[in-house]
């Protein structure tokens, strides 16, 4: 009888002493959990929240602190960009500065507001033309308000808006360098050629994308955004007809269409 009371305390005790250890293991385990939740509560803070405001441009980016105004050396005027895309452009820029190549962005961020100032400047401007030729003139390099990549902070126009610029001397060496660097630092170009079938706007040297945010941004418009959400500007009953989501919104290069991270 003794010794199987005796057996039955040291069973007790080593029960308790796994349960205690169990429990300690469990609230270690909790606190370790809980600093996980913590640290990626921060990380998911730094990151754009994707929402149909955000992906059609009506957001104030200077208020956003995902948004960073950038320095005088990277910019020709006062240009936002989104703080990851503007990093992995500085990164691109001091490279390239190494091989003597200059790169200056002369537009980044641009809200729906500002896109809408563009679009109906140019839709004065056409006015004799018939409504779908009006759209389509502006929409050679154009946006609807919108539809704009620009809004997304993602974009960056680099240099010069004349593709002929691109073509000889300093420009095409600038051309030349960004076609073979700019894909390590996550920038593509996505209006090439159309010769290969790409439908959209026309080709854009100068265009290029930081695709790291940019294809789920593109991911989340063509989930999300209907024909019913691009309004509020003169000729915006046309976005349908021009079919502004599958043509121009989903018009870059495959490369750019086939990019996973
Ligand atoms: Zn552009």
């Amino acid at each position: 009888m003794k010794k199987i009371s005796f057996l039955f305390i040291i069973i007790l005790f080593t029960f308790c002493e796994a349960n205690t250890k169990r429990i300690g293991d469990g609230n270690f385990a909790a606190i370790t959990n809980k600093k996980e939740i913590k640290i990626n509560s921060a990380e998911a803070n730094k990151e754009q929240i994707l929402d149909k405001n955000f992906i059609l441009g009506k957001f104030n980016y200077t208020e956003s602190s995902n948004f960073e105004k950038l320095k005088s050396i990277h910019s020709s005027k006062t240009i936002y960009l989104n703080s990851q895309a503007y990093s992995a452009f500085v990164k691109m820029y001091n490279d390239a500065n190494k091989n003597g190549i200059d790169l200056k962005v002369i537009s980044g961020t641009r809200s729906f507001s500002e896109q809408k100032v563009i679009w109906e400047r140019k839709w004065e401007k056409y006015e004799t033309l018939d409504p779908i030729a009006r759209a389509k003139k502006i929409l050679e390099f154009s946006s609807m308000p919108s539809t704009s990549r620009h809004h997304w902070g993602t974009d960056i126009d680099l240099n010069n808006l004349n593709n002929s610029y691109f073509e000889e001397g300093k420009g095409k060496k600038e051309y030349e360098w960004l076609v073979s660097n700019a894909n390590k630092y996550g920038f593509y170009q996505v209006y090439t050629s159309k010769n290969q079938g790409r439908t959209g706007y026309n080709l854009e040297k100068w265009h290029w994308s930081y695709l790291p945010l940019a294809s789920k941004y593109l991911d989340f418009y063509n989930k999300n955004v209907t024909y019913k959400d691009i309004n509020g500007f003169n000729g915006s009953e046309l976005a349908e007809k021009t079919e502004m989501i599958a043509s121009y919104v989903n018009g870059i290069s495959e490369k750019a269409k086939e990019y996973k991270e």
